[in-house]
């Protein structure tokens, strides 16, 4: 089956789904974008994600393509016409084509903006055995720009990231800041300690997590202990549990640091608890 991609108001199989040489998004990263997941042919936290790439594009100053209502009939139409059943969406928006480059942002009234949306079929996404075994992640530096809470398609060092944990036999990294850890390299990042679940407090220093309001809003409700504030390594290592959110990972444990076991060296209870809590709910909710 081919794949049917969203590109500017046209649904193409994706041989067909093309955009120019002069888009911004291709030439400046001048981007951002969305994942959302997709669990039993339902849009997992459409809401959230609407709302948190209307703030990407209004903090760049980018128009929005289109509507809510419309981007929602648009992921429904990719989900039907791509059969999708686990899985996810990417939607990626753009400054558009100006038809030539440089550096000044074009006019939005001659030069719209590009949309591209995009599934990818993960069959069994809940039951990722990644969650019973538990992630191995290292710690690097985080030497991204000033502002991580714009969801910019700027990924060169998240990726290199990915590899430096590839080549160090790990599974992810946690970056660090000042002796801090800001985040994962794509999904935010969860200390167990003294009862307490830790996480950093929002800032520009982090993307601001769909699926950790979720996740902490669900934390709460379940009476467990949310602390909001930065964590150091040698503390994540010295926890009861560790674990990660993004919207196509949900919750995941981490069982190791920089070739230190956390707690048992096993997925932790409170990790498995919201993990189980996440995908529950997300099922009962999405659109
Ligand atoms: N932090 C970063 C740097 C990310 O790239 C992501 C996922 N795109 C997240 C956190 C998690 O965000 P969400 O839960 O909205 O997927």
């Amino acid at each position: 089956m081919t794949r049917i991609v969203y590109v500017n108001g046209d649904y193409l199989p994706e041989q067909e789904a093309k955009v120019s040489v002069f888009d911004r998004g291709f030439l400046m990263a001048d981007g951002v974008y969305e994942v959302t997941s997709v669990l039993g042919g339902k849009i997992i936290d459409f809401a959230g994600h609407a709302k948190r790439l209307e703030r990407s594009l209004a903090e760049l100053d980018m128009s929005a393509p289109v509507d809510q209502d419309e981007l929602l009939t648009i992921k429904r139409e990719l989900v039907v016409r791509n059969a999708l059943i686990d899985g996810m969406i990417y939607l990626q928006v753009t400054r558009g084509n100006p038809g030539d480059r440089d550096f000044v942002f074009p006019d939005p009234e001659t030069t719209p903006s590009t949309l591209v949306m995009f599934t990818q079929s993960k069959p069994g996404l809940a039951d990722n055995p990644a969650a019973k075994q538990g992630l191995k992640v290292i710690s690097i530096e985080d030497i991204r720009w000033g502002r991580r809470d714009i969801k910019t398609v700027q990924l060169l060092y998240p990726s290199m990231g990915k590899m430096m944990a590839k080549k160090a036999g790990a599974d992810d990294a946690w970056m660090i800041e000042n002796g801090h850890v800001t985040e994962g390299t794509s999904n935010n990042a969860y200390i167990v300690t003294g009862g307490k679940i830790v996480t950093r407090q929002l800032g520009t220093d982090i993307l601001h997590g769909i699926t950790r309001a979720a996740v902490l809003r669900f934390a709460k409700e379940a009476q467990m202990v949310v602390e909001e504030r930065p964590f150091t390594v040698e503390e994540a290592k010295a926890a009861d549990e560790a674990f990660i959110t993004s919207a196509s990972a949900f919750v995941m444990p981490v069982v190791e640091i920089d070739g230190t076991a956390i707690g048992s060296g096993k997925p932790g209870p409170i990790a498995s608890r919201l993990r189980e809590i996440y995908i529950d709910e997300s099922r009962k909710s999405g659109l």
